[in-house]
């Protein structure tokens, strides 16, 4: 076949998953070509222009809680770029009451003792959960998050804090979500601190150790341009980054793999790095059903941003501070979660001068609002609304719908993932990466990324 090109290695899907695999590959491999199929790298690290600037349409900050993202970001030469939220006071709303949420994790507290906490849920589901928190440690085996924050601290907790973080950050129930692949390592701490609490403390306190500050950081310009740093460095290595090449088919063929992209090219390598979302991946192994079957059943959610570029005298004081988290049941509302992307990061306020930029999030549990067409004009409605906005000046809006993008990690999850390992580990040259594998997040894909990647090496060169 004269057209069929050839690579070393071939890397499907240029998210950060892909592009960190491409990387850390390119020192063992002289020929590694990327196939992404839209006509962007950065997958959920997306960006849009706005009012004439170039800002975050996905990922806007990662978790700081491991090292991986930093050392990434410093590996690259960016460590100076790095910036930490101006303000990090976000709220919930939950029906008309606006609240801060207490330090801690995804909205459980480190301290019962904060004034927030109480201003969160009131005094008798407060004393309830200092109770409930004291007692004996009496939870085994795979728990939801849901359910371990209600056994541990009461009903009123999921409600009036877990469940609206939850839902902002993962889209989802907290009831559906297990607590192992949410927060990996809460509940074994919890365990063996004997509250949940304490451990919360304990979490936040070593990753307060590793990096002063907040939970979470950025880079200054937005998170894209860790992506544009990435390509570029690639692009310096002599790899090949082919864009709008959509992978349709892989199979495995007298030690090679064959893949087949939208558009009919034909590719093969002696290795196969799959950086897709789950779905897509499912559907490239085809009959490969040892790979399929648990790729197909890693779960995913839609979601929607909004971007609002706009002006209005009552966004000046950041009324909700960095942002807001939102309850189901919050009345004339339907995002789920809105940021004041100018108040919280410095160097989009001063981007923007005197314009706003809020950012806005649709899909509660899985369900988008019915019109998307008119999603922008949803937004105009909850600035108003949440914002407190009398007659705002909307510069630009921008829509960017993210399909099967947020991983859902339900009770089952983790077993799905071992087993897909575990058929990827008796593969001499196939690795199989991406926030199906490592959760929503960038700090914990890139590190499945760059572990995954790195047994794959051990693998290919043993049996080479
Ligand atoms: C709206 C949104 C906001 C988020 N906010 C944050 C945040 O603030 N902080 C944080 O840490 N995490 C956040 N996340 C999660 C984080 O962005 C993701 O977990 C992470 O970026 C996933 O990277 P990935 O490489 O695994 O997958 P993706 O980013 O999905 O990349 C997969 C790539 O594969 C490509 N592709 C798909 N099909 C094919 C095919 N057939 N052939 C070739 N290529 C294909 C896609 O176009 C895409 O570029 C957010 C996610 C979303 C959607």
């Amino acid at each position: 076949m004269s057209d069929l090109k050839r690579a070393q290695v071939l890397v499907l899907g240029g998210g950060i998953a892909g592009l960190v695999a491409a990387r850390e590959l390119a020192s063992d491999f002289d020929s590694i070509i990327v196939l992404e199929k839209s006509d962007q790298l950065g997958g959920s690290i997306g960006s849009s222009v706005i009012a004439g600037h170039r800002v975050d349409s996905g990922a806007e900050a990662f978790a700081v809680n491991r090292n991986d993202a930093l050392a990434l970001i410093d590996s690259l030469g960016l460590t100076d770029q790095l910036v930490s939220p101006a303000r990090a006071d976000a709220r919930i709303r939950s029906g008309r009451d606006t609240y801060l949420i207490p330090h801690g994790i995804l909205g459980i507290p480190s301290d019962l003792s904060d004034p927030s906490v109480l201003a969160a849920v009131g005094a008798d589901a407060l004393a309830e959960a200092i109770e409930f928190d004291a007692r004996p440690w009496d939870l085994v085996g795979s728990i939801s998050i849901g359910n371990l924050v209600r056994t541990r601290l009461g009903n009123a907790f999921v409600e009036r804090l877990l469940s609206p973080v939850v839902g902002g950050v993962h889209a989802a129930n907290p009831d559906l979500l297990d607590s192992d692949a949410i927060v990996p390592g809460l509940a074994s701490a919890a365990a063996n601190a004997g509250s949940l609490t304490a451990a919360v403390s304990k979490m936040r306190a070593s990753a307060s150790a590793a990096r002063p500050g907040g939970a979470i950081m950025s880079l200054r310009g937005g998170m894209h341009t860790l992506v544009d740093a990435l390509a570029l460095e690639l692009t310096g290595h002599g790899v090949s980054i082919r864009l709008s090449a959509g992978a349709a088919t892989a199979s495995y063929v007298q030690d090679l793999w064959h893949v087949t992209t939208t558009a009919g090219e034909e590719f093969t390598s002696g290795v196969l790095v799959v950086a897709l979302p789950s779905e897509a991946a499912a559907q490239l192994f085809a009959t490969d059903h040892s790979l399929t079957e648990p790729l197909a059943k890693i779960q995913t959610t839609d979601v929607a941003i909004v971007l609002l570029a706009l002006r209005a005298p009552e966004l000046a004081f950041a009324p909700l501070g960095s942002g807001v988290l939102i309850t189901s049941d919050s009345e004339g509302v339907e995002a789920k979660a809105s940021t004041h992307a100018s108040a919280k990061w410095a160097w989009v306020g001063e981007t923007f001068g005197e314009t706003h930029l809020l950012r806005f999030s649709y899909g509660r549990d899985g369900r988008l609002p019915d019109d998307l067409l008119k999603l922008h004009e949803l937004a105009v409605s909850d600035a108003k609304v949440l914002y407190g906005l009398q007659a705002p000046e909307v510069i630009e809006a921008q829509t960017i719908l993210w399909p099967g993008a947020l991983v859902q990690p339900g009770t089952g999850h983790l077993a799905v993932a071992k087993t897909l390992s575990e058929e990827v580990a008796g593969r001499k040259n196939l690795a199989i990466i991406g926030s199906g594998l490592g959760g929503n997040g960038i700090t914990g894909t890139i590190r499945q990324a760059q572990e995954a990647v790195s047994e794959l090496r051990v693998r290919y060169f043993e049996r080479e």
